[in-house]
């Protein structure tokens, strides 16, 4: 089961309510956070999860809403001890930058960190899920990131197996589905394997600051997308200005990409006032107003 947690939800500044923009997702031990927003420590404590689990952070770009996170989340870490390496993705030049942030406010780490500049495509594999990033226009270099869990054929059954011969690489040959040999016996891998337990990867979106369009393939059929709504329609001019998206227009691209549930966040704070309004006028269910704290389960 993958969970994702919206952890803060308006642009440039945040409010007595809300953060600035940010999420993770949490699937299984692991934890990946996309940007850190000022204060993201203290969400993540709310929402439960634990901050230790954080594998990697993807920030998308360096404007101080996105990244001001970063030097408090990385102290903390080091006053609880960590150990275990961290890895920290972002737009070229991210070593440098976060290292004069952590020199300048005296933050030392006895944990690892590896820094990676992002470029288009998979950035990131690992045995449970896949990362992919995409440029996106904004007024400075900005990635958007599609995470992608892998399909699971079914689960393997230890008992069933340890039932038929002892534990050893056999065990990796019948998950990989193939028939192997045991003491002169055949042994199938739906001898062992709960085909019944598989399930299709599910596809989760995030992409803030941008004026682009025309990037359905990179979306399609996600399962959840979480996408900035910083301005509406009547504000065109200002998105355009400003490279930030118009709600009208981030419906209509996940409809395209048939997204099955869009998320809308990173709102201006000029329109704040309004949204009560705006949620009044989309009927879809499918189309949620994230706020701060708000939790979606992908089963
Ligand atoms: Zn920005």
């Amino acid at each position: 089961m993958m969970k994702a947690v919206l952890l803060g939800s308006v642009s440039s500044k945040p409010t007595t309510e809300n953060f600035t923009s940010c999420m993770l997702v949490q699937n299984e031990a692991k934890v990946y956070l996309f940007d850190a927003c000022e204060g993201v420590q203290m969400r993540i404590m709310q929402s439960g999860i634990s901050f230790m689990k954080i594998d990697s952070i993807f920030l998308s770009h360096f404007h101080a809403d996105h990244i001001l996170g970063i030097p408090g989340l990385i102290a903390t870490m080091e006053l609880s001890e960590r150990q275990s390496p961290l890895n920290i993705f972002g737009p070229k030049g991210i070593k440098q930058r976060v290292s004069e942030i952590l020199n300048l406010m005296n933050i030392g780490h006895s944990f690892k960190i590896n820094y990676k500049d992002l470029s288009e495509g998979k950035v990131f594999e690992n045995e449970k899920v896949e990362i992919y990033a995409k440029k996106f226009i904004h007024r400075i270099l900005n990635y958007g990131f599609i995470m992608k869990e892998k399909d699971k054929v079914g689960e393997f059954n230890r008992k069933k197996a340890e039932k038929l011969l002892p534990p050893g690489p056999l065990y990796k040959q019948l998950q990989d589905g193939k028939t192997v040999t045991y003491n002169g016996k055949k042994i199938k891998p739906e001898m062992v394997m709960d085909y019944n337990k598989g399930r299709i990867g599910k596809k989760i979106g995030y992409i803030v600051d941008t004026y682009d369009k025309g990037y359905e393939k990179f979306i399609g059929n996600a399962d959840i997308l979480f996408h900035e709504s910083c301005f509406m329609k009547e504000e065109e001019k200002r998105a355009k200005q400003t490279k930030h998206s118009v709600m009208e227009d981030v419906i209509k691209i996940s409809k395209k990409a048939k997204v099955k549930k869009l998320v809308l966040f990173n709102y201006s704070n000029r329109y704040l006032e309004d949204l009560e309004k705006t949620k009044k006028k989309i009927k879809s269910k499918d189309i949620v107003f994230g706020n701060d704290l708000d939790c979606f389960e992908l089963k």
